[in-house]
């Protein structure tokens, strides 16, 4: 037997994705978090550092030879065919390290790949339930303004950057609306765990 349910669970940056996924764990899922993998496939030492290198030269590793985001950053950002070479290398390597996690967790699993780029990397695809959760663009704004110190454009620039809300709603099975409280959600959350657990 292998993993009992695949869920998929993505939102725009300040949805509540991370609130949502703690909720999920402490009800019992397994979650595979791909920021954290993200940066485990790029770590000094991994085949994928050493991909980048040589596509990108040494100017995109730090004094301690580790990758320097912002260097590496502004030449993707500003170069497509950069950034989708980039992609070509991290990509595999992260769906990769996801199957190998998701192996760990054993049969009977609930297992949630919590990914920002679910949408972006195709990989809702590969999943029995998509969730999205969702609120509408200025309730991103305030939250990331509020609770990360960014400023209002800035929160624009990164909402701008990733799948629009209806890319997300194309694809999702369920979406988690979270314009309400953190009781509200907490309760809607609650109620998804129900459903997922009985599949
Ligand atoms: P994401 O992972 O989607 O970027 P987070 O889960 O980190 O978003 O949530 C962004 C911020 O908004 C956090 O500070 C979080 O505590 C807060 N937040 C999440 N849900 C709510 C809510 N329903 N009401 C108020 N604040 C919330």
């Amino acid at each position: 037997m292998g993993t009992a349910v695949r869920v998929g669970l993505t939102g725009g940056i300040g949805s509540g994705k991370s609130t949502v996924s703690a909720l999920l764990r402490e009800h019992g899922a397994v979650v595979i978090d791909y920021d954290l993998i993200a940066r485990e496939v790029v770590e000094p030492g991994s085949p994928g550092l050493a991909a980048i290198v040589q596509r990108f030269g040494a100017g995109v590793l730090a004094a301690d030879g580790s990758l320097d985001r912002p260097a590496l950053g502004a030449i993707v950002f500003s170069e497509e065919s950069a950034r989708r070479d980039l992609e070509a290398i991290t990509h595999p390597a992260i769906r990769e390290l996801a199957v190998r996690r998701e192996t760990e967790a054993g049969p009977g699993a609930v297992v949630v790949h919590d990914n920002p780029l679910l949408v972006e990397m195709g990989a809702y695809a590969d999943c029995d339930v998509v969730v999205v959760v969702d609120v509408p663009v200025q309730v991103q704004v305030d939250r990331l303004v509020r609770d990360r110190g960014m400023s209002v454009d800035e929160a624009q620039a990164r909402i701008g950057a990733q799948a629009s809300r209806d890319d997300r709603a194309a694809v999702a099975d369920v979406v988690v609306d979270n314009s309400g409280s953190l009781q509200e959600l907490t309760a809607a959350v609650r109620d998804l765990w129900q459903e997922l657990s009985v599949r």
